[in-house]
């Protein structure tokens, strides 16, 4: 089962942090389609008022314009809340590497706050973005939540704190919490640009615009690329999860891997055209390979997706063809 089938008690409101960036606002979108009421909270400073601005007539919307690094803010949004879809963050290892200091502000004191807030406001379910990176340097695939390495980055540090406090909360404070580790995620509104932009957003628009993207390394590392659509079932299906479940984190991916190599001959094929990638060096910080075991996210949240890497770049393809200016 997706998630169009999922219900909620009538009048449950959702809040959504991070709510103008790439997930967030599609969170925004699956739950205004499915009839309940969002709160999107977002500082505007990686995200784009444009992604949301066709949800603002929605009556079932609200937006607010807010920092989570402020205690005050977090706890005037999660008034009347029943569920937090927990996005805000800053991403990209590379960036968190150049400014450790504001990666521990945002991704961890911000984090924090949002947990203290929907504890005070006593919120049903504190759903929240971990990473595939906490599995840093631990060798073995598929990888498996309770088999973790050292991490590689500040990035990756914020996200197993996150963890921490998370189930922390769950066990002094009874405040379901439950962790979705994304591996790599894709689609319709992430950001193609600048310098820290995701691989697969950057190439599909430099190669429209018949430019030769540069793969690092040699396009040997794997990754187990996740369509949006199995993320926002995963969300969903996390805030109808049994609180047994809660406490913990859970791996959020297809399943599947692909070789930057293999991907890049797969949009070059989805788009019918030919181009030469260039090749620069390995990135520090890097994991070489990603694939997620995903039995325990089925078994204990339901969550049965459905969008292969395939099935979900065509789609991907679509967006970025009919949006890019
Ligand atoms: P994004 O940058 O598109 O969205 C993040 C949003 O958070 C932005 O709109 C930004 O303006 C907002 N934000 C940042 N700092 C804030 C603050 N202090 N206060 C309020 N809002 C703030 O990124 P995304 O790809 O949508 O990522 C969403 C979440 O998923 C993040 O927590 C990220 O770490 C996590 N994640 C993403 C991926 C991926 O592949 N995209 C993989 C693993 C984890």
């Amino acid at each position: 089962m997706g998630y169009n089938e999922l219900v909620f008690p009538e009048g449950s409101k959702f809040l959504v942090t991070g709510s103008a960036g790439f997930i967030g606002s599609n969170l925004v979108e699956a739950i205004l389609n499915l009839g309940y009421e969002v709160r999107g909270l977002d500082n505007l400073s990686t995200g784009k008022r444009e992604n949301v601005e066709e949800f603002i007539s929605n009556k079932n919307y609200e937006f607010i314009e807010g920092d989570i690094r402020d205690l005050d803010t977090c706890m005037k949004v999660c008034e009347g809340v029943d569920y937090i879809l927990h996005q805000a963050a800053w991403g990209s290892v590379p960036r968190s590497i150049e400014m450790p200091v504001f990666y521990e502000e945002v991704n961890i004191k911000g984090t924090l706050n949002m947990l203290d807030a929907a504890k005070e406001k006593n919120v049903k379910k504190f759903v929240y973005a971990s990473s595939s990176s906490v599995y840093g340097d631990e060798p073995n695939l598929p990888k498996k939540e309770g088999v973790e390495g050292n991490v590689l980055s500040p990035y990756a540090l914020t996200k197993k704190v996150n963890e921490e406090y998370a189930t922390l909360y769950k066990n002094l404070y009874d405040l379901d919490t439950y962790g979705l580790r994304y591996f790599n995620v894709f689609g319709r509104r992430q950001n193609p640009d600048g310098h820290y932009a995701a691989v697969i957003p950057k190439f599909i628009k430099m190669l429209l615009s018949n430019e030769a993207p540069t793969i690092n390394g040699e396009g040997k590392q794997s990754r187990d690329f996740t369509y949006i659509e199995n993320v926002i079932e995963a969300n969903l299906k996390a805030c109808n999860a049994d609180r047994n479940a809660a406490g913990q984190s859970y791996n959020i991916a297809f399943g599947g891997r692909e070789y930057l190599l293999d991907m890049y001959a797969q949009l070059l094929n989805a788009l019918e055209i030919e181009i030469e990638p260039n090749f620069g060096p390995e990135r520090i910080g890097d994991i070489r390979h990603s694939n997620a075991d995903i039995s325990k996210a089925r078994e204990q949240l339901g969550y049965t997706p459905d969008w292969s890497f395939r099935r979900g770049i065509a789609q991907a393809i679509d967006w970025y063809k009919a949006n890019l200016s």
